[in-house]
């Protein structure tokens, strides 16, 4: 008998057959088991000898099919970089089964880079291992900054070869999701004119993660959770300073999961126009643009559901654009909850945009690094700057003015300014994966076959806030011949 290790409900199958196409992963000649994620595995309620290296490799890689599983390739539209694309979909990734989680959540357990489906195109449906840690660490790290974020549950390396602009060790990820259902989903129906199956995915999204507060204005409650929810998901990008890098709309999750870590990363030093990407020559993903985007792919969104929204046509985009419109002010609220925290503030005063902007032209004007420019703003308690802003700071006028005008805005929290400091470590951290840190990291998985620098980096990623001297390296930026001007893309 196969041992259980999944207790696998599997709903998205149930849909009709235009949903996906049922397909099994092609077994990998010689994998092996790099990384398990206990701590995950334990919320989800999988059985931990799953990551016994004879199981794991086998279960990891897509060469044995796990008790349950009903493997499938889901189907999916999109506009990549504004264009739009009738038929992407999982073009390597297989959505294994749903696992239920102790606390009864239902949570997608897919493999991705597990060889050619339906939707593979021209691609060869396989990931090489590099792409494969960006996303284990990232998305490990967004999860433990307080991000939602899809998760990895496990790191495989297949043992056979990618071919990219070179050949590389291939490698499949275990991504964990709150469900796979991204704005492109809807897409994929609304192009094709199958509004039948667009209100059953719509039933079905707001089954699974709308449900307990679902009335009687099931759309539109549908479109206005996913438009809060993906205002506040861009905010807190924006509060650490991460660059998404393809806010494609097939990239845009309804659950309001960070979904797809491609070209991302957070930034060094602060620069509001910042890309990462080679191909996103016009800044249409940029850090500063991030909120703006969002607001289009809603807007796509939107459109989709029109449908569904009422039978009249008119009536029905009156009620799209009526929910779209709430969209801006409570995309500057969130970006103002998260901006106030980071600057100690827990009282909502009127101008305090005009103090949080300033900080921001401050830091771009003397090339300050984003995240130890909040780290060593925390670490200020009393009215005198410390040794880091002396140092980066220029001593110009502005700046001094800044730094009175922010002390007092403090004496305004009736708090003293040690229990705001604390607050702030809190909310501030030190360690990001930067960008120079992963790449040492993947170098040394893809030329040595050690993984023993990836390791100690997510385990600082994990706690992000609390600073470890004999790691100091870790929280510093890269020097000027490390400093990575773009992120994988081929991925
Ligand atoms: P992404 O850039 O990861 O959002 O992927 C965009 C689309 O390209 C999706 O439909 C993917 O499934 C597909 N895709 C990306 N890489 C591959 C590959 N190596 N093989 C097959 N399909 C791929
Ligand atoms: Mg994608």
């Amino acid at each position: 008998m196969k041992k259980t290790f999944f207790n696998f409900n599997n709903t998205y199958h149930k849909l009709p057959k235009t949903f996906y196409q049922e397909i099994k992963p092609k077994p990998v000649s010689n994998p092996k088991l790099i990384e398990f994620n206990f701590e995950l595995s334990k919320f989800l309620n999988v059985n931990n000898s799953v990551a016994d290296q004879d199981q794991g490799k086998l279960i990891f890689s897509g060469n044995n099919l796990p008790a349950g599983a009903k493997p499938i390739a889901m189907a999916y539209a999109g506009h990549q970089f504004g264009n739009f694309v009738p038929q992407l979909g999982d073009g390597r990734a297989i959505l294994i089964g749903e696992q239920i989680a102790k606390n009864g959540e239902r949570f997608d357990i897919q493999l991705k880079g597990s060889g050619r489906t339906a939707f593979s195109r021209q691609g060869d449906g396989r990931s090489p291992l590099g792409p494969v840690i960006r996303e284990y660490i990232l998305s490990e790290s967004l999860h433990y900054l307080g991000i939602k974020s899809t998760r990895s549950l496990a790191m495989v390396s297949t043992g056979e070869t990618v071919l990219r602009e070179e050949p590389l060790k291939g490698g499949i990820l275990t991504r964990v999701a709150s469900s796979h259902i991204r704005i492109g989903t809807f897409e994929f129906f609304f192009f094709k004119e199958d509004f039948s199956s667009l209100k059953k995915l719509a039933d079905y999204s707001i089954t699974r993660h709308f449900a307990r507060k679902n009335k009687n204005k099931p759309y539109e409650y549908l479109l206005k959770s996913v438009i809060k929810l993906q205002a506040e998901l861009v905010a807190k990008w924006m509060s650490v300073g991460f660059i998404h890098g393809v806010m494609n709309t097939d990239n845009t999750s309804i659950s309001g999961e960070t979904i797809d870590f491609g070209p991302c990363a957070f930034m060094d030093e602060y620069h509001p126009t910042r890309v990462f990407s080679y191909i996103d020559q016009g800044g249409r993903y940029s850090y500063i643009n991030q909120g703006k985007i969002m607001l289009w792919n809603l807007s796509k969104f939107a459109e989709c559901l029109i449908p569904l929204l009422d039978n009249n046509f008119e009536t029905a985009k009156k009620k799209a654009i009526n929910c779209l419109e709430i969209y801006p002010k409570y995309f500057e609220e969130c970006w103002l909850d998260e901006m106030r925290k980071k600057l100690g503030f827990k009282k909502k005063i009127k101008d305090d945009h005009i103090l949080i902007n300033d900080f921001f032209k401050i830091m771009q004007s003397n090339n300050m690094d984003f995240t130890l420019s909040f780290r060593n703003l925390s670490k200020i308690t009393s009215s005198k700057i410390n040794s880091f802003f002396k140092k980066e700071l220029k001593a110009s006028k502005e700046t001094k003015n800044w730094f009175e005008k922010w002390n007092k805005r403090l004496e305004t929290e009736n708090s003293s300014r040690l229990i705001i400091s604390k607050k702030m470590l809190k909310i501030n951290p030190i360690y990001i994966p930067r960008n120079h840190l992963v790449e040492s990291v993947i170098n040394q998985a893809m030329r040595e076959n050690n993984f023993s620098k990836m390791r100690e980096l997510l385990e600082l990623v994990r706690e992000p806030f609390k600073e470890k001297k004999s790691k100091n390296s870790y929280g510093l930026p890269p020097k000027p011949d490390e400093v990575i001007t773009n992120t994988f893309c081929g991925t």
